[in-house]
């Protein structure tokens, strides 16, 4: 998303593209932040994007979504325990947390929602406190997360849900092997709901076919897309009424963080900031 948002820069108004399209919506803000999405409302994406699943101004649209989910060991840990984030910051996890870099977009969405749900002195105590629990300084991506929790590690992580799907599907017996040592939770159902993102786009700022962009937003959200593109890319449809694959149906219904979305790179700066100051590298 970085190396895309540099090259449109440097393009300007003379770039090809008429559509971006990223994961998280971290980045997608950085891309309205430059000024490089124009705002297109249609009755079609309003009706078939939840409200908090779009930015506000209609910069960019979610297609599917993700949430951030929480991975435990199953010899280890009883998922009780791991019901909310805030237990991985908890006595009972004493350097039995493995957690990714700060650096990744995924940790500055997570921090950023809890900023704006709950304030910046909360997040700063909650990252502190997690940090606090850690087994060893962050590294890997977030499958090696898993594989560090199977590996006796650390006791839990916290990973998006389809680096978790992807080694359950895997076609790999090693893949499967790591991922049958290790559950995971929903987080918070209780409280806010479980962190979730979107992977989505919006129509450049200098489109040469911005019409074309819109018919394509809105074609990703249609039924057909819908439900060809859940099983591909192992996320949640977008839409609440198109069923997502089987093993992700399987999984339940879970209760989501309700923010508005522009939220997570309003408070960008300010969670990389937190995670600096509490030394979660
Ligand atoms: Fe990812």
């Amino acid at each position: 998303a970085e190396q895309l948002l540099e090259r449109m820069k440097a393009e300007g108004d003379q770039t090809e593209a008429d559509v971006f399209i990223s994961a998280d919506a971290g980045n997608l803000w950085k891309v309205k932040d430059a000024g490089l999405f124009q705002n297109v409302t249609t009755p079609t994406l309003q009706e078939k994007v939840p409200e908090h699943l779009r930015d506000p101004d209609g910069a960019f649209w979610g297609f599917t979504k993700r949430a951030r989910i929480i991975v435990y060991r199953k010899d280890a840990v009883r998922p009780e325990e791991v019901a909310t984030m805030d237990a991985l910051g908890t006595a009972r996890f004493r350097n039995q947390i493995v957690m990714r870099s700060s650096s990744n977009v995924y940790q500055l969405s997570t921090l950023a929602a809890r900023i704006e749900r709950l304030g910046a002195e909360n997040a700063r105590a909650w990252a502190a406190a997690v940090r606090g629990n850690f087994a060893h300084d962050p590294q890997g991506s977030d499958t090696d997360q898993i594989k560090a929790v199977a590996a006796g590690e650390a006791q839990a992580s916290v990973c998006n849900h389809y680096y978790y799907f992807r080694m359950v599907r895997s076609e790999d017996p090693a893949d499967r092997a790591v991922v049958e040592k290790v559950g995971f939770v929903f987080p918070d159902q209780a409280g806010a709901g479980t962190h979730i993102n979107i992977s989505g786009g919006g129509v450049t700022a200098h489109a040469k076919r911005r019409d074309l962009g819109v018919q394509f937003l809105e074609y990703l959200v249609s039924d057909e897309a819908q439900t060809m593109l859940a099983p591909l890319n192992t996320e949640f449809p977008i839409r609440p009424e198109i069923a997502p694959a089987p093993d992700l149906a399987a999984a339940g219904p879970f209760k989501e963080e309700n923010i508005p979305l522009d939220a997570l790179g309003r408070h960008q700066a300010e969670a990389a900031r937190i995670f600096e100051e509490v030394g979660w590298s």
